[in-house]
C-alpha cells in the first residue's frame, strides 16, 4: 500500500487522480486530501476515501467541514501551514500537487523537502522559482514526475538513464536534439484575429479536446499555458534555447515529443484525458490502468502540425522571453497572469487585455536577482498589486 496526499483534490486533477486511484483499492491509500472552499464535495470524497485529515482554506469552512463529517475519525485542519504539513507527514510517500496557481508552491515544496515522491500537476510552482525547486528536489533527493500531459509525454519518451536527472540532465548526452512540445492552439484558433477581444469567460473555458479548471483553460485560449509550460520544461529537462521548441497540433493525439540525434522522433499518443499521465506518475515505474479509453486509430483521421501565429497568442512570446530573461521575469508573469485571468473571469477585462496586462506588468518590474523563496513571494505580491493597478485602469478604458 502506497500513502498519497492529494493537494487540491477536489479540482480538475484532483477528481482525476482520485478515479485512478479508486480503480485501484489495493495499491493506495489516502492520507490526506485538501480543498480550498468546496466544503461538500470534499465532505464526499472523504466518506469514500476516508483519510486521516482533511484540509480547507479558512476555519469557517472547516467549522462546515465538521459538521458535514460527524462521527468520521478524520482530522480537520485549515490553512496554508496545514497544506505544507500533510504534504511533508512522514506517514506519506506521494503528493499529488494539484493546487492552481502559486498557491501551491509552498505545500509542493514542502514535499519536495521531505523527499516525497511528487506528482507535479501545478506548473506555476515551478514557473515561480524553477531554478530554486530544483535545487530543493536535488538536495532533498524527493522524485518529482511530471503530470502535465506534455512533460509527461517527454518523459515517458526520455531514456530511463534521462528520467533519474529530472531537472539535472544533459539532453546532448543523452542522444536528444530537441524537445517538441505540442498544443492544440486552444479555442479561437481558427477565430479571426480582430473577434478576440470580444470572447466571453465560456467561450474560452470551451476547450476543443480537454476538459479542465477555469484558469488553464483561459490560459489554453491565450496560449500563456503553453508558455507556462515552455518554462516548466526548461526546467524539468534542463534545455538550451535551441533545444525546446512549440508546435501546434489541434487534434491533441501526440502529446509531445521528442528528436534525437540520429533523426528518430519519439512521441507519446493518447486520448486527451489526464487519467493517463496521472496514472503512469501513480504508477511508475510500472503501468497501472487508468480507465481510459485505447487510442482508436481508425477514428484518428488526420495529425496536424504548425507554428504559433504570434499576433494570436501575444501571451505564448512573453512567456518565451520571460524564460530566458530570468527567474523575476517569470515569476512576475505568472503573478500579473493570474490576476488578469481572475480579472477576466469575473468580466472586469476583455479577452486580449490579459496579454495587455502581463506586458504592462512585465515592462514596469526590473528584473533582478534571486535567491530565496521569500525573495520570490515578494516578487510574486509586488507583480499582484501592480497587476491589480494595471487591471483598474485597462478596464476603465
Ligand atoms: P482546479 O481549479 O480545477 O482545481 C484547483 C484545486 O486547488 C481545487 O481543489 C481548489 O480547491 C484548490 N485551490 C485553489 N486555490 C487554492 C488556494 N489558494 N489554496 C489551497 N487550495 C487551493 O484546477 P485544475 O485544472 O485541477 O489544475 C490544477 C493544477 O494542475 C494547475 O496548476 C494546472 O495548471 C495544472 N494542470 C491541470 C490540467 C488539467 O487538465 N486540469 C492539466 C495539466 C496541468
Ligand atoms: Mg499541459
Amino acid at each position: 500500500m502506497r500513502s498519497i496526499t492529494v493537494l487540491g483534490a477536489t479540482g480538475s486533477i484532483g477528481q482525476n487522480t482520485l478515479d485512478v486511484i479508486r480503480q485501484h483499492p489495493q495499491r493506495f491509500q489516502v492520507f490526506a486530501l485538501t480543498a480550498m472552499s468546496q466544503v461538500e464535495p470534499l465532505a464526499q470524497l472523504c466518506l469514500e476515501f476516508k483519510p486521516q485529515v482533511a484540509v480547507v482554506g479558512s476555519a469557517e469552512a472547516a467549522k462546515q467541514l465538521q459538521a458535514l463529517l460527524q462521527g468520521q475519525t478524520i482530522e480537520i485542519l485549515y490553512g496554508p501551514e496545514a497544506l505544507s504539513q500533510v504534504s511533508s507527514a512522514s506517514e506519506v510517500e506521494l503528493v499529488m500537487a494539484a493546487i492552481v496557481g502559486a498557491a501551491g508552491l509552498a505545500p509542493t515544496l514542502a514535499a519536495v523537502d521531505a523527499g516525497k515522491t511528487v506528482l507535479l500537476a501545478n506548473k506555476e510552482a515551478l514557473v515561480v522559482s524553477g531554478q530554486l525547486f530544483i535545487e530543493h528536489a536535488r538536495n532533498s533527493g524527493a522524485q518529482i514526475l511530471p503530470v502535465d500531459s506534455e512533460h509527461n509525454a517527454i518523459f515517458q519518451c526520455l531514456p530511463e538513464s534521462a528520467q533519474q536527472q529530472v531537472g539535472s540532465m544533459q539532453l546532448a548526452e543523452h542522444g536528444v536534439n530537441n524537445i517538441l512540445l505540442t498544443g492544440s492552439g486552444g479555442p479561437f484558433r481558427e477565430l479571426p484575429v480582430e473577434q478576440l477581444a470580444r470572447q466571453t469567460p465560456e467561450a474560452a473555458c470551451n476547450h476543443p479536446n480537454w476538459s479542465m479548471g477555469r484558469k488553464i483553460s483561459v490560459d489554453s485560449a491565450t496560449m500563456l499555458n503553453k508558455g507556462l509550460e515552455y518554462i516548466e520544461a526548461r526546467w524539468l529537462f534542463n534545455c538550451s534555447p535551441e533545444q525546446l521548441k512549440i508546435v501546434i497540433h489541434p487534434q491533441s493525439v501526440i502529446h509531445s515529443m521528442v528528436q534525437y540525434t540520429d533523426g528518430s522522433v519519439l512521441a507519446q499518443m493518447g486520448q486527451p484525458d489526464m487519467r493517463t499521465p496521472i496514472a503512469h506518475t501513480l504508477g511508475f515505474p510500472q503501468r497501472l490502468s487508468s480507465g481510459v479509453e485505447p487510442l482508436d486509430f481508425s477514428k484518428v483521421s488526420e495529425l496536424n502540425f504548425s507554428q504559433p501565429d504570434a499576433k494570436r497568442y501575444p501571451c505564448l512570446q512573453l512567456a518565451i522571453d520571460c524564460c530566458w530573461e530570468g527567474q523575476s521575469a517569470t515569476t512576475s508573469l505568472n503573478a500579473a497572469n493570474e490576476v488578469a485571468v481572475a480579472a477576466f473571469l469575473n468580466q472586469q477585462i476583455g479577452f486580449t487585455q490579459i496579454a495587455e496586462v502581463c506586458d504592462q506588468v512585465l515592462q514596469r518590474s526590473a528584473t533582478q536577482p534571486v535567491s530565496s523563496i521569500n525573495e520570490l513571494m515578494e516578487l510574486d505580491n509586488n507583480a499582484r498589486q501592480l497587476a491589480a493597478q494595471v487591471v483598474r485602469t485597462v478596464a476603465n478604458v
